[in-house]
């Protein structure tokens, strides 16, 4: 066995708001030369099954995966779920949920942009995410397209969050309950991109402290973004709390985007690695 294991095991197909086929999202896993890959859409599992059968057909491992909307305090936050059984009932019924409570979000995002003046949202929106599960990047990407803003950034910050036009708040399940649907479908339960919630560093270890007390079982170490200092503080803190090591680019395919699957540091040295546990 390599000493060092290929792995990425955070990635979106057009189930969710990512834009390739989950055959395609397979081929780029391949062709990086992953050994262990997982397909994570927001909130669904929609797409895992053509996702196993075109890794079947390639030889690669593909971990079964979803990313779950949740509520940490007042934050919303993601946890990945990897090694999850998608047939699970409790599991799915949990997805049901929340994607019911993104439909309610989306027609809810669509009256505030209406009321600001851009008609028609809800339709373009539900356009460009082919009929698959609405989320706010299908909503960010119509704006983008229609002029109202140049890039995700700022239309995220200008028209979806907060108080502007299309800012929605969403009240999704505490965390310690979508640790529950993961693993009663036999997964572990990783708190996503820990870096990326604007919290300071205090707040992160609370939320970490508190994640580990609820029963989860590990975060994400490296992201495609992570800097070094990131990598090695979320090392650490997984060392201190007792919480497993993960490893995901978080891959959308979107254009005007450097993110690669299986483009990844390293996991630092005796890190440990949550595919020993899966
Ligand atoms: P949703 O899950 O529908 O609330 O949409 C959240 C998704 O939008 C995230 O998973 C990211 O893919 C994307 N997103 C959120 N904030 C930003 C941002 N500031 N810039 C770019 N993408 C973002
Ligand atoms: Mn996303
Ligand atoms: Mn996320
Ligand atoms: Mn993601």
């Amino acid at each position: 066995m390599k000493s060092i294991m290929k792995a990425d095991l955070h990635n979106h197909s057009y189930f969710s708001d990512g834009v390739l086929s989950p055959s395609e999202v397979v081929w780029r896993a391949n062709d990086a030369g992953c050994d262990l890959f997982s397909l994570t859409d927001h909130d669904t599992t929609n797409g895992i099954a053509e996702a196993k059968d075109e890794a079947h057909k390639l030889g690669i491992s593909l971990v079964n995966g979803v990313e779950i909307s949740a509520f940490w305090r007042n934050s919303a936050i993601h946890i990945v779920g990897l090694g999850i059984d998608i047939d699970n009932d409790e599991l799915q019924t949990g997805l049901e949920f929340n994607q019911n409570l993104r439909k309610e979000r989306a027609k809810k995002i669509a009256l505030g942009l209406w009321r600001s003046g851009i008609k028609d949202s809800l339709e373009k929106a539900q356009i460009l995410s082919g009929g698959h599960m609405l989320t706010r990047t299908h909503f960010a990407q119509m704006l983008i397209q229609e002029g109202y803003c140049k890039d995700m950034k700022s239309v995220f910050r200008r028209y979806l969050s907060g108080r502007k036009p299309g800012g929605v708040r969403v009240e999704w399940k505490a965390f310690e309950e979508v640790i529950k649907w993961i693993q009663a479908a036999g997964g572990k339960a990783l708190i996503a991109h820990p870096f990326r919630y604007r919290m300071t560093h205090t707040k992160i270890k609370k939320m970490l402290y508190d994640f580990k007390n609820a029963g989860g079982d590990g975060l994400e170490v490296v992201n495609a973004n992570s800097s070094d200092e990131e990598i090695s503080l979320g090392d650490q803190w997984g060392k201190d709390y007792n919480l497993l090591a993960s490893i995901g680019s978080d891959f959308h395919g979107w254009p005007n985007q450097r993110v690669q699957i299986g483009n990844l540091a390293d996991l630092p040295n005796n890190s440990r690695a949550i595919w020993r546990y899966l």
